[in-house]
């Protein structure tokens, strides 16, 4: 199976995932565009989080960062005036070396992340969506600015007016990706954000039309009118798109073919049905690993009726 995948939503539900199919036969395609050079390093948040969630490394309080790291360079680095726009753990920041350090040295995103898995022993397959820059932009009254300076130098305060994914038109889909796409008939669209997150991953040159052609289950991130957490409603909204389950189905509506929503949510299924989507209820708010668990097995069955 295949999992499209942001920072959060996803590895929850990841952590489910892995207790109910073995751990290697789960694809994991990722989220680049809120990647971001920093001090010297490429930081891949999402796929960050994801390779910390598979080896056990994860600060799972967060979602984000390893356990138990400690921040000495970034206090160090803020003491002479160097303010870097993340929290960058000390631990956390050896894998942004490493990995900078190989693509320095000529190797691809997907080569450096394929690396990092060997080194920390995780068996699922962690593949960077595309190998070629995209960025997501978030155009405010005070003007362009990454999503990492809106999200975390920001805290999502601003007014949003637009998110553009910058790159996306020239970005092509990863060799690794495509080969996992032609063996793979089964995608999972995990509970993410919809336009950073998944956004990039589907509106990659050619991605919609593959996605059309494969078994395809979302997870909803959002519950009611709100998302679970982070700014999803808000870049929902400034793209038009109703903050709902079914503003989501509508977004993913040419390639999806089921959608889970939570069951504290209120589902009209003639709405889905406008989308030619089958729908479902659950609990999807994976406050633990059972709920995670429970939350896997439903979508193990659902692919096995398609
Ligand atoms: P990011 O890369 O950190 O922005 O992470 P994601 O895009 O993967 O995750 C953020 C999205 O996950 C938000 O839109 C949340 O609403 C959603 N989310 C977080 N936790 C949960 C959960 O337990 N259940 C569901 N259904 N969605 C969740």
């Amino acid at each position: 199976m295949i999992i499209l995948s942001g920072g959060t939503g996803t590895p929850k539900l990841l952590n489910g995932l892995r207790e109910v199919f073995p751990e290697k036969d789960l694809t994991v395609v990722v989220n680049t565009a809120e990647d971001i050079w920093l001090s010297g390093n490429l930081i891949t948040p999402d796929i960050d989080t994801v390779l910390y969630l598979l080896s056990g490394r994860l600060d799972s309080s967060r979602w984000w960062g390893v356990k138990e790291d400690t921040y000495r360079t970034h206090e160090a680095m803020k003491a002479v005036g160097h303010n870097e726009v993340m929290m960058l753990g000390d631990i956390d920041r050896a894998t942004h070396i490493m990995r900078s350090d190989l693509i320095r040295n000529g190797h691809t995103l997907t080569e450096a992340t394929n690396q990092l898995c060997r080194y920390f022993e995780v068996n699922a397959k962690v593949l960077p969506m595309s190998d070629d820059p995209v960025s997501s932009m978030v155009i405010t009254p005070e003007g362009k600015m990454h999503f990492q300076d809106f999200w975390v130098g920001k805290r999502g305060e601003p007014e949003v007016l637009e998110v553009r994914q910058e790159g996306i038109e020239k970005a092509s889909i990863s060799p690794a990706v495509l080969e996992a796409l032609e063996n793979e008939d089964e995608v999972l669209i995990g509970p993410s954000n919809p336009i950073t997150s998944i956004g990039p991953i589907i509106e990659l040159p050619g991605m919609r039309d593959i996605l059309k052609n494969k078994k395809v289950i979302g997870v909803s991130p959002i519950i009611g009118n709100e998302p679970v957490s982070g700014p999803a409603g808000k870049l929902m909204t400034a793209r038009g798109i109703e903050v709902s389950s079914c503003g989501v189905a509508s977004y993913y509506s040419d390639f999806l073919d089921h959608m889970i929503i939570d069951e504290r949510d209120v589902v009209d299924e003639q709405k889905f049905h406008k989308y030619d989507c089958s729908v479902s209820q659950a609990d999807t708010l994976m406050k633990s690993v059972d709920i995670s668990s429970e939350l896997s097995g439903i979508i193990r069955d659902i692919f096995r009726n398609m």
